[in-house]
């Protein structure tokens, strides 16, 4: 089966997460999606939830799509998260399965700079969801990387197990978790942005305020 992952921060998950990758997810043919919250989000200076708090609300979403689940793993670790040894490990635990890890292109324009980067497809292939106010226009270094391991087929995902970047069309949701928890801050309308569970577990803990 194919295995769709989106990782990130999740604080908290929205509907730019969500729609996206469910496009991705329908595009390609992929079986599930898991929604995938990172340990120790680089350094922030806001209020930001707990990681069991992303967790519980990334398990919300899901719970409101079908064929979607959250994927604690990465919090389950002791250590960062770096994607490349995540991938490694999920391989080992779906030996028969295909890794799609899903990345909006602001990420993906930052690949360089991730834990050793060259092997992120050794065990998966990755998937670029387009992001408004990002173009595709990378560094040299990451776009002679793109050359040689971009494919436009579909099919070619199936076929493979690993080794790809696909970069995919898909719905532009202009939408940051930045913009929701500082909508809530100042008191501007932000529960539209994402799954009403999640809006409602926002207010209920308070969080972001
Ligand atoms: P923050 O505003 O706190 O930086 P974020 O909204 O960018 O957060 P992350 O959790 O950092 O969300 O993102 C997880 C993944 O989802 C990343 O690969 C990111 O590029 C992608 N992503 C986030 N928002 C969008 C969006 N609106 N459209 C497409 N991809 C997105």
């Amino acid at each position: 089966m194919i295995r769709a992952i989106l990782g990130g921060t999740f604080d908290p998950i929205h509907w730019g997460h969500l729609r996206p990758a469910l496009h991705v997810v329908q595009q390609v043919g992929a079986d599930i999606l898991h929604l995938m919250p990172s340990a120790h989000p680089p350094h922030r200076d806001y209020p930001g939830a707990t990681a069991q708090q992303r967790l519980a609300m990334a398990a919300l979403a899901a719970e409101e799509l079908s064929h979607c689940e959250a994927e604690p793993w990465e919090l389950a670790q002791p250590r960062k998260s770096y994607t490349a040894l995540t991938l490694q490990q999920l391989a080992q635990r779906w030996p028969n399965d295909t890794l799609l890890f899903l990345l909006g292109e602001d990420a993906f324009a930052g690949l360089p700079k991730w834990f050793q980067w060259q092997h992120l497809l050794d065990h998966a292939h990755f998937v670029v969801m387009q992001r408004p106010h990002s173009q595709r226009h990378y560094s040299e270094q990451l776009q002679q990387w793109l050359d040689s391991v971009e494919t436009q087929s579909i099919a070619s995902l199936h076929e493979q197990r690993q080794g790809h970047v696909y970069l995919a069309q898909t719905p532009a949701h202009n939408i940051s978790a930045t913009a929701i928890r500082n909508a809530i801050q100042t008191g501007a309308p932000w529960q539209h942005w994402l799954p009403a569970s999640v809006a409602d577990y926002i207010n209920e803990h308070q969080l972001y305020r």
